[in-house]
């Protein structure tokens, strides 16, 4: 904003026409720099570089200076989405879920579980894994 006002003081006896490409090119740029900012997993310096994300595994915001955060192409931060340590945490996470369908069938057939209460054990199940895994990997 501060460089449209420059250039806009210092240009203002021009035509409209000499400068109007140029304007445009900073507006956009300007633009462009807000909706980055916006985004709402992660905030930025007043430069646009990152500093803090906020992490899918962790759930909390974390300073990309001081948790170690993976490269990824194509993400709005260019970085994970989540710190080295919770990929490792959601990997493990991920690894429990697909194992608990497995436990919850063995359950069933040996009777310790009866089938009308598989959605909320499973439901419950998962938040215990995840919440352990939370403490595990914090
Ligand atoms: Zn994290």
């Amino acid at each position: 904003m501060e460089q449209i006002k420059k250039f806009l003081a210092t240009n203002k006896n021009a035509k409209i026409s000499t400068i109007h490409d140029e304007l445009l090119n900073m507006i956009a740029a300007e633009l462009n720099k807000k909706s980055a900012q916006k985004s709402s997993t992660s905030r930025r310096d007043e430069n646009g570089d990152v500093t803090e994300i906020f992490c899918y595994f962790h759930k909390v915001w974390e300073n990309v200076n001081v948790h170690a955060y993976g490269s990824k192409k194509g993400s709005n931060t260019g970085m994970n989405t989540m710190c080295k340590r919770g990929v490792r945490g959601w990997t493990e996470t991920q690894k429990h879920i697909k194992l608990l369908d497995g436990k919850l069938i063995e359950e069933i057939s040996s009777g310790k579980l009866d089938i009308k209460n598989l959605q909320l054990a499973k439901a419950e199940r998962i938040v215990k894994i995840k919440s352990e895994m939370m403490i595990k990997h914090k």
